[in-house]
């Protein structure tokens, strides 16, 4: 099961939350008791992009419940008690009379496999990535984007963690090779689940190529990359490789600046696949770049000793890295974990925040209505 949407992404967390509502461990562990709807006010109602956050939120139940099952009682402890209470700013445009709401406070576990710490380390990742661009390009005006994708076959979820350290050092040897054609990369690891079982980890980069890239003897094949990949992993078999390349949009008629033009269509597609993560496989690669090690669904099927493991192979493991004229851009994305909930934007003061809780039962962020 391949959730696309937001909304099959909390239809899964609800029936999986559904599935267990029931089992002792749940019943011991309600935080807050669900009121009736009446005297609630939704987040996702004051404002819609809450709805993200219920979902995530939803997801980390069941994680929470599956790290349980698999024995992980702090890291499971720590999971279900991520961004139990948000505080938004409310924020008033006051040229437009538009209404926002800002996060100003939530605590967040900062655990690795944590929904709603991985969804915000890879947006931060994004942010990152998109206001490092416009120089990029300004020093690199004929630069374009490809997403790779590199494999190799699966392995024993026991071998996982051999098996991406030499896919580590696979990559090494390919960006030191002198036909590495990238100016700068951007590399990250993701680990889906074999219908059998075994992990099938890849790596999904975002490269920057020049423009000799496209032109006669600097451009690499599908078939080529396959050869380098099986080069620098010393592999005895061709494995599976792929590469998109990112198109610039048209630039439109009237725009006169030629360069400009061009580094505003290439700005347009990255941003583009930075904001639209899940519309195209360009997209998706990108999202596997700065996204997540692994993906929900896997982890919400995948079985309790399979978790267990995961956990452990992966364990300190770096999977969000760069290179070239991108190195170092996330060096930071760590440290800024609660930097940008912590800073109050526009005019709203302390006193506008508003407080919700999360609602297990309801499976959404709610405040008690105002009275009156
Ligand atoms: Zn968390």
């Amino acid at each position: 099961m391949y959730p696309k949407s937001l909304k099959s992404i909390h239809k899964l967390g609800q029936k999986a939350t559904e599935k267990r509502i029931s089992s002792a461990w749940w019943s011991k562990r309600i935080l807050f008791d669900a009121r009736p709807a009446d005297h609630l006010w939704f987040l996702s109602t004051d404002f819609p992009p809450g709805e993200v956050w219920d979902a995530y939120r939803a997801y980390n139940e069941f994680l929470s419940m599956q790290l349980a099952d698999a024995g992980l009682d702090r890291q499971s402890a720590r999971v279900r008690d991520c961004a139990n209470r948000l505080f938004f700013a409310q924020l008033l445009n006051p040229e437009t009379g538009e209404r926002g709401l800002k996060l100003v406070r939530a605590s967040f576990c900062h655990y690795r496999h944590c929904f709603i710490c991985q969804w915000r380390r890879s947006l931060r990742a994004k942010a990152i990535l998109m206001s490092a661009l416009p120089e990029v390009l300004r020093k690199y005006p004929n630069t374009r984007f490809a997403v790779l994708t590199l494999t190799v076959r699966n392995c024993p979820i026991a071998d996982l963690r051999q098996t991406i350290l030499s896919m580590n050092r696979g990559w090494q040897r390919l960006i030191q090779r002198k036909d590495w054609p990238a100016q700068g990369w951007i590399r990250g690891v993701e680990v889906t689940v074999g219908e059998d079982g075994t992990a099938h980890p890849h790596f999904h980069a975002l490269l920057m190529l020049p423009s000799s890239y496209f032109s006669g003897a600097g451009y690499v094949s599908t078939k080529k990359w396959v050869q380098l990949w099986k080069e620098a992993m010393r592999l005895d078999y061709d494995p599976y490789c792929d590469i998109r390349v990112i198109k610039p949009r048209l630039a439109s008629p009237s725009s006169c600046d030629g360069r400009e033009t061009h580094l505003d269509a290439v700005f347009g597609a990255v941003s583009e696949v930075a904001e639209h993560v899940t519309k195209t496989e360009i997209f998706e690669g990108v999202s596997g770049a700065v996204g997540y090690s692994a993906k929900a669904e896997y982890l919400f099927h995948c079985e309790p000793d399979w978790l267990r493991e995961y956990v452990r192979q992966v364990h300190a493991l770096k999977f969000l890295t760069s290179g070239g004229v991108l190195k170092g851009i996330f060096k930071d994305v760590r440290e800024g974990e609660d930097k940008d909930v912590l800073r109050v934007g526009g005019k709203a003061s302390v006193e506008d925040w508003l407080a919700y809780c999360w609602q297990p039962k309801l499976r959404r962020y709610a405040r008690k209505r105002d009275a009156g």
